[in-house]
């Protein structure tokens, strides 16, 4: 594996508009778990689906009583080795930025400043009515003490967590900007995703379309492993150590 991670910190070095993109499997290292691996979030729960928060206050219940059983796991997580190398790429001028699926706000958290929240942040909830913002840990732990789907305090309206439920649109503006990343990249590194849910897994192949390099690293396989120029099936932390390691290395 290390000459690989070599060749991929020679094309970080050389990139000039290098993007990350990260899901669910950058944070397993940081004890949030992911959807799609064995005890992930889908063998244990059913989402509440975006129609369903909207028209019935059981499904509201429903959704608040899973949203603060997995509070926990992100309000006690922290950044782990691989958040903090990406921050430090984007301070040296080797990444543009991360295009991410998660919504647990990590990257932020490790010093990231150039992050596009694909789905949304778990770290806020948003009145789906005048849109004010809240604190998630606010809001959560009136929820624990009171049992009560919280309102709006200012207009009374329905309060959901600033991320995309199922059946919910995505940010218009938050994809176009990812698009034009996608279409601008010379290196694109995508990290910690089944890439199987659309539009977000089309992103790679836009990327690789429009002429970047495409490095997937992933424990497990992906769809687009056979469209990459570069695919470790490997733990992310332990990779990007050595990606940065060769890259002090070659500095
Ligand atoms: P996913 O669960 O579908 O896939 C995660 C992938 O990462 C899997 O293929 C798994 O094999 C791999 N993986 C897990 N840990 C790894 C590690 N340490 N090293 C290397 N590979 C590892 O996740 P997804 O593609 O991001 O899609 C799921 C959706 O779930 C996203 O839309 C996201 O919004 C949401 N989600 C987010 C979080 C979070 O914010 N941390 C957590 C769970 C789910
Ligand atoms: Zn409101």
């Amino acid at each position: 594996m290390s000459s690989d991670c070599d060749i991929v910190a020679q094309w970080l070095s050389e990139a000039r508009s290098a993007v990350t993109f990260t899901g669910a499997g950058i944070s397993t290292e940081s004890g949030i778990p992911d959807f799609r691996s064995p005890g992930g979030v889908w063998s244990r729960t059913q989402p509440v689906y975006y129609d369903d928060f909207l028209n019935s206050a059981d499904s509201r219940l429903e959704y608040w009583r899973q949203k603060s059983e997995s509070h926990v796991d992100f309000s006690d997580a922290s950044p782990n080795i691989a958040h903090q190398a990406l921050a430090r790429w984007e301070a040296g001028r080797q990444m543009r930025g991360i295009i991410t699926q998660n919504i647990d706000g990590l990257h932020q958290i490790a010093g990231s400043q150039s992050v596009l929240e694909l789905h949304g942040t778990a770290r806020e909830i948003g009145c789906l009515d005048c849109n004010s913002r809240f604190d998630a840990d606010l809001m959560v732990t009136q929820f624990n003490e009171t049992g009560e789907v919280p309102v709006c305090p200012h207009c009374s309206g329905l309060l959901k967590h600033a991320t995309i439920s199922f059946g919910q649109s995505l940010d218009e503006t938050v994809l176009r900007e990812a698009i034009g990343w996608c279409r601008d990249a010379d290196l694109f590194l995508a990290m910690g995703s089944s890439l199987v849910v659309q539009p977000a897994a089309g992103l790679p192949t836009l990327a690789r379309e429009s002429g970047a390099r495409l490095v997937i690293i992933n424990r497990e396989p992906t769809p687009l492993d056979h469209i990459a120029d570069m695919v470790l099936h490997a733990g992310i932390g332990e990779t990007i150590a050595a990606i940065e390691k060769a890259m002090i290395g070659a500095s």
